[in-house]
């Protein structure tokens, strides 16, 4: 760190993203990040790391930002390897910084904060988002940058919507980025956003525990690890919501393609035998979610978080899905990034 004023900044930023990374309906697992400008070294999180570990575990590397600006502009793939730009003196640990430090790198302000706020992805799913984002957010200078691969695509996206005076982007089938000069204003904003999005989610009934107790027999599948998770199975426009394909990069990432609902009388192995693979999870329609024993503790923290986004989707809304590429270049990314993101999840 530069100076003090930056070191209290690094340490208000590491309380934010701490009370961020315990909140569900902002962050899930590994997800969403946080990041500081100092003079030409941005301060971001590390990959695979957890927000809500802000404050006991050093989760912030330093990256060089005027080569990775470069990158991007120059469309150069090593944009894609954001580790390629750390700076090693100051990151003995040697972590990586998080697969999308250009979005934070592209953004002015001092402080960016990403999260995968469920309000925000239940708006930025529909394809009216925009124009219902526009109603929400009058009065603040916001931009709409549509699905990209996280990464070099959606760097490119960002740089040709950004704006001056741009501090709130949302990104489609993704999420929110915030900035500003300082911590407590990047937190105010965060707050007044969220606040201005929000819808309420559907009710619905509780789940039959005796009933998925009994699905989950002798098999390896097991309750979830949160309640909440219940509930895309349990109401119907969620369960049909959720059947019609997968909606934003990370659910992709953790539980794989879409999800599976089982059909009338169907068991757990009746399921395994038609995919011919085990899912991650199950929906069985008014009863609830059954995980599989292996499922990581991030896949768990997106099975909650599809329930959370599912149940405060305009029913009668059309939908923008992920597209079989896009579902494709997820499965299949070599990106190290995401592969250390899932390890630590599971770890
Ligand atoms: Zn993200």
């Amino acid at each position: 760190m530069a100076t003090q004023a930056d070191a209290q900044e690094l340490a208000a930023l590491r309380a934010l993203s701490a009370s961020i990374g315990q909140s569900p309906h902002l962050t899930q697992a590994a997800g969403g990040n946080t990041s500081l400008k100092a003079d030409d070294t941005l301060w971001i999180k590390a990959s695979g790391t957890w927000l809500k570990d802000a404050l006991t575990d050093d989760i912030m590397v330093p990256v060089a930002m005027a080569p990775l600006l470069k990158a991007v502009e120059q469309r150069d793939r090593a944009a894609d390897q954001p580790q390629g730009f750390t700076i090693a003196a100051l990151n003995p640990r040697g972590l990586r910084p998080s697969i999308e430090t250009t979005v934070h790198a592209l953004m002015p302000q001092r402080v960016v904060v990403h999260v995968h706020c469920v309000d925000t992805i239940a708006l930025a799913v529909q394809a009216d988002g925009e124009a219902e984002v526009a109603r929400r957010l009058d009065g603040i200078e916001w931009a709409y940058v549509p699905y990209f691969r996280p990464g070099l695509p959606l760097a490119r996206g960002i740089a040709e919507k950004l704006r001056p005076d741009v501090d709130v982007l949302i990104l489609g089938n993704h999420g929110l980025v915030i900035a500003a000069e300082t911590v407590a204003e990047a937190e105010l904003l965060l707050h007044r956003v969220r606040s201005l999005l929000a819808r309420p989610a559907r009710a619905t009934a509780a789940p039959d525990l005796a009933a998925l107790t009994r699905l989950a027999g002798d098999s390896f599948y097991r309750l979830p690890a949160d309640v909440e998770a219940h509930a895309v199975a349990l109401d119907s426009e969620s369960r049909r919501i959720a059947k019609a394909g997968s909606l934003y990069p990370d659910h992709v990432i953790f539980l794989g393609q879409g999800s599976v609902v089982a059909g009338r009388g169907e068991t757990v192995a009746d399921i395994i035998a038609r995919l011919g693979t085990p899912p991650a999870a199950i929906l069985f329609p008014d009863a609830g979610v059954l995980m599989r024993g292996d499922a990581s503790a991030g896949a768990d923290a997106m099975q909650r978080c599809l329930a959370d986004v599912t149940a405060r989707i305009d029913i009668a809304a059309r939908l923008n899905y992920l597209t079989a590429a896009e579902n494709d270049e997820l499965v299949n990314w070599d990106a190290e990034q995401y592969r250390q993101k899932l390890n630590a999840a599971g770890g």
